[in-house]
């Protein structure tokens, strides 16, 4: 990708000079040049850092690294411990980096570490790791936060520092070095944003004009923040909690509504006595539903019930019950 300028011409002149005929499409405020080896590649990063021709570069998925979280480790875990050990529990595997997720509010290390892979095949490895430096750990696949990525280098948006061969931009002065790097320590009280000018934010502020939006990924659904997502997974979580005969009243009757449909339309005649009969399974249903409700909040009953079946008197098995239900009557009573 290099950046459109109004000397666009005059680069892909030089460019079509050093490399031959070169493919290159326009796409916005960028022009895609495709490289057609690894080789060529290299090269034409190389002039185009010679020459001043800013560009970043978009990897091949295949050249992307492999990344995966590990959860269950200490938080004080050294990153180069866990290189080392990682290299001696699955020698076959590359690692490429591991760095340590913070929270996004208190900047605090949390107990998850990413692990960027090379893709030399056996990447898939990582996963068969249960347990690592004495610890029960997760290995989960790695999922990019929601929102843009901002380039460490530039400070422009969509591509990692790793891939940018843009000038260096100061978030906070716009001068040619890095950031963290910026005789600025102290907070500014009217900042200028060194990408749309105007005075008041920085670059990295979400509500700046030009930070773009997120947008929901094709196919993916929308992309939730981190707060927000563990609401939902906590909904869900209730949801799965409700008592089995609260499902069943929400699906039953519709599945027997179904049912009498099409029993009716395939058999007019019978129509009225089959409705009849469903009627009565209706009331069962309702009936068993109460009767299961008031079961399931009275402790040991269920247990009781599902024993009588192996009594074989039903004298005895109303003694049974009779006794369980004693029992019941007791500890309500306890309650009250
Ligand atoms: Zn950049
Ligand atoms: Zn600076
Ligand atoms: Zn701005």
């Amino acid at each position: 990708m290099i950046r459109n300028n109004n000397n666009y011409k005059e680069m892909l002149k030089n460019l079509n000079n050093k490399f031959g005929k070169v493919n290159a499409v326009l796409a916005n405020e960028y022009i895609k040049v495709y490289p057609e080896t690894a080789e060529e590649h290299r090269d034409m990063q190389k002039f185009c850092r010679e020459e001043k021709i800013e560009f970043y570069v978009i990897r091949p998925l295949s050249e992307r690294p492999f990344k995966i979280v590990m959860k269950g480790l200490h938080r004080e875990t050294d990153i180069e411990e866990i290189k080392s050990e990682l290299a001696i529990a699955l020698p076959e595997i590359e690692i490429l980096k591991v760095g340590q997720l913070k929270n996004v509010r208190t900047k605090s290390p949390m107990d998850i570490f990413m692990i960027e892979l090379k893709k030399n095949g056996h990447e898939n490895k990582i996963f068969e790791l249960t347990h690592f430096m004495f610890l029960k750990i997760k290995i989960q696949n790695y999922r990019k936060p929601p929102g843009a990525t901002q380039c460490w280098n530039c400070n422009m948006f969509n591509h990692s520092s790793a891939n940018c061969g843009f000038q260096t931009r100061c978030l906070k002065c716009g001068e040619d070095h890095r950031t963290n790097q910026c005789p600025i320590t102290t907070p500014q009280e009217n900042p200028k944003c060194i990408n749309c000018g105007a005075t008041g934010h920085i670059a990295s502020w979400r509500g700046c004009p030009l930070f773009p939006k997120i947008k929901p990924t094709k196919g993916q659904g929308v992309n939730y923040p981190k707060a927000q997502r563990e609401f939902l997974a906590s909904q869900y979580r209730r949801q799965e909690n409700i008592s089995y005969s609260m499902q069943t009243q929400k699906l039953i009757p519709r599945q027997v509504e179904l049912n009498s449909r099409q029993e009716s339309e395939f058999n007019p005649q019978t129509g009225s006595r089959e409705i009849g009969h469903e009627k009565e399974f209706l009331g069962f249903l309702e009936g068993a539903k109460v009767m299961y409700d008031t079961l399931k909040s009275i402790p040991n009953l269920i247990k009781t019930i599902s024993e009588l079946p192996m009594l074989e008197k039903t004298e005895d098995m109303f003694n049974h019950l009779i006794k369980a239900l004693g029992t019941v009557a007791n500890s309500v009573s306890n309650v009250q």
